[in-house]
């Protein structure tokens, strides 16, 4: 695939640009909590900015279904960017109306514009030609900068890209499509990827691509599971997918056939009782082997996290999704704690993604040791997969 043009390789100077971002970020009592995703931004804002460029900033935040809802309304983002940026932005409390294109040709260069929440319409799930057309005719330019929404063929990001002349990638999209890319496709070796979470359904696409990519695979998390009871192993009251067994199994073979170190955990942290939403736990044990009757696998067990870590610490490129235990209960957080202080020591590329392995990192102060952190979930899973993103494909390509 030709690479994606960003906005270092187009000439963008003195333009209205309009700049798809995700600042879909928390937002308690009128203050942003996290401003991660705000801060990612700054790179390519800051770039257009220093060119003169009139940027304007479109973003969805939250499932406000269409309606206008001041629950979801992105002022307060307006107020840390313009925090963040030392510089005023100016906040529109609609994307669309007749005074959105006359307050843009108004401003001088230079200036930040924020437009309200775009999914206030409804129009923008739906990718509704309309709608595009109304946002398109306020810029010149389009960067798209936020890959955690380029897997959702919506209005701002693939019907306004098709009307504009100028679709290019941001930094931080740049940066995502490298790391999740070209740095996992011709990675160096021993590459190690660690996958956990719940279900098997959700990752098995993923497991699929990424066993032609590595060289040995850990997995952990409920979705062990199901790849131990496909084995023959019994395995308690532990959580597993009866309709996803086959899958396990298939995957299984596929890293006997590509010779791909396929490590299960070989004891667990089990317990007699798991009320996830009270966050309680019964009696706790460390379980090798087969789990017995009525008990849950609830983390990997210490011989297993030597293990991991072992081969974590003997690869040269890693990437790591999905927490290894129920890690919001802080019992059976120890492996995921472990797994992300192992990566932030190793020396190897290593490349983060999932919300909950991103907040074991940040948990355990380590996050600034790691070489990429992804920002995108669905996206990230979608894209190491191997599926063309339809946010990326509306992009234009370098021409050599
Ligand atoms: P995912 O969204 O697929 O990455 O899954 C994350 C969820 O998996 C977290 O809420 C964890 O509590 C859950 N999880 C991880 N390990 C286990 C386990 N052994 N049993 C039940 N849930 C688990």
């Amino acid at each position: 695939m030709k690479r994606i043009q960003t906005v270092a390789d187009v000439n963008l100077t003195g333009k209205k640009v309009l700049v798809r971002v995700d600042f879909n970020v928390p937002i308690s009592n009128g203050k942003v909590t996290d401003n991660t995703r705000i801060r990612a931004s700054l790179p390519t804002v800051e770039h257009l900015l220093r060119h003169s460029n009139k940027v304007i900033l479109l973003s969805h935040l939250g499932r406000p279904n269409g309606q206008k809802n001041s629950k979801y309304t992105l002022r307060p983002v307006a107020q840390e960017l313009s925090f963040l940026l030392r510089r005023p932005v100016l906040f529109l409390d609609d994307c669309l109306g007749p005074e959105v294109a006359s307050t843009i040709d108004e401003l001088g260069d230079g200036s930040v514009i924020l437009l309200e929440n775009l999914r206030f319409y409804a129009e923008e799930e739906a990718n509704d030609p309309t709608f595009s057309a109304k946002l398109a005719s306020y810029g010149e330019a389009y960067v798209n900068d936020a890959f955690g929404t380029a897997h959702r063929a919506h209005a701002s990001t693939v019907g306004i890209p098709r009307l504009i002349p100028i679709r290019v990638a941001g930094f931080l999209m740049q940066r995502e499509l490298e790391f999740l890319g070209a740095k996992t496709s011709q990675p160096e070796r021993p590459f190690t990827v660690i996958l956990g979470g719940a279900k098997v359904s959700d990752k098995i696409a993923v497991i699929d691509a990424l066993l032609n990519r590595c060289d040995a695979m850990l997995i952990g998390g409920a979705m062990a599971y199901t790849f131990k009871f496909a084995l023959g192993e019994t395995v308690g009251k532990s959580l597993v997918e009866p309709n996803r067994v086959e899958d396990a199994h298939r995957a299984l073979l596929k890293a006997r056939d590509k010779k791909v170190e396929l490590i299960l955990p070989v004891d667990s942290q089990c317990t007699d009782l798991l009320d996830l939403e009270k966050k309680k736990i019964g009696k706790l044990r460390t379980v090798e082997g087969s789990i017995p009757d009525g008990w849950i696998g609830v983390d990997i067990g210490p011989k297993t996290i030597r293990s991991f870590g072992k081969c974590i610490a003997d690869s040269r490129t890693i990437l790591w999704n999905g927490p290894v235990g129920v890690f919001e209960i802080p019992a059976c957080a120890e492996g995921t704690s472990a797994i992300a202080k192992f990566i932030a020591d190793s020396k190897a590329l290593s490349i983060v993604g999932g919300g909950d392995s991103i907040g074991a990192l940040h948990a355990s102060g380590r996050a600034e040791d790691i070489s990429f952190i992804s920002t995108g979930g669905g996206a990230s899973l979608e894209f190491l997969e191997g599926k063309e993103l339809p946010g990326v494909a509306a992009l234009d390509r370098k021409q050599t």
